[in-house]
């Protein structure tokens, strides 16, 4: 990537015209020609402000790891669990695959995810390029793929409602921790502008 070859071809995502962009200031936005759908934006601090949510998911997830999950009271016996029993309880019912699937999406690729926009974001933003950035980029967009924590938040939404009739369910720390999670990997996602970061990349190459 050359400094004066910037210029690349955006479809739009809405009618799928495509555009040749060059350069777009900061704080303003591409627009298709034909629908007027936004092409890209270049938010202003897109680094900074996805570091910051960034920082906010890793503190939630050591948060959401670390507490009871749900607690059940069936018949006066009161039972905690944590996304950790959870997984280990699965495993020894004799469901590994579910076991495996369950700490894929919700820990290893959530996981894997902050720490690469830390590993990325933290230099950048003090104005050094981190080793093998486009490696990280990289391995970043093969995992987003299996961060799904909205169908596990729905899984146990479902979970709940089927248990309500046998057990007094209370919902842990940690289950609140897990939807702010959610929340604040989702506005990371949406806020990171790639092309801030290589701009960035440049800029101090
Ligand atoms: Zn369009």
């Amino acid at each position: 990537m050359s400094a004066g070859d910037r210029a690349i071809w955006v479809a739009c995502h809405d009618c799928d015209l495509l555009h040749r962009l060059g350069e777009i200031p900061l704080g303003a936005e591409a627009r298709c020609r034909r629908c007027g759908a936004t092409l890209r934006k270049r938010h202003p601090r897109s680094i900074e402000r996805t570091l910051a949510l960034i920082l906010g998911a890793a503190v939630l997830f050591v948060v959401a790891n670390s507490f009871p999950f749900l607690s059940f009271d069936m018949k006066g016996q009161e039972t905690q669990t944590t996304l950790v029993t959870g997984v280990h309880d699965l495993w020894t019912q004799g469901k590994p695959e579910l076991a495996g699937l369950v700490l894929l999406t919700i820990f290893l690729a959530p996981l894997v995810q902050i720490s690469i926009l830390l590993y990325v974001l933290f230099p950048l933003h003090r104005g050094r390029v981190p080793w093998n950035v486009e490696g990280a980029f990289r391995l970043l967009r093969r995992v987003e793929p299996w961060s799904m924590m909205e169908v596990f938040m729905i899984g146990i939404l479902v979970a709940i409602v089927k248990l309500l009739g046998m057990a007094k369910i209370v919902p842990g720390l940690s289950l609140w921790a897990f939807v702010l999670l959610f929340l604040l990997i989702t506005g990371a996602v949406a806020s990171l502008d790639p092309h801030a970061v290589w701009e960035r990349v440049e800029e101090r190459r």
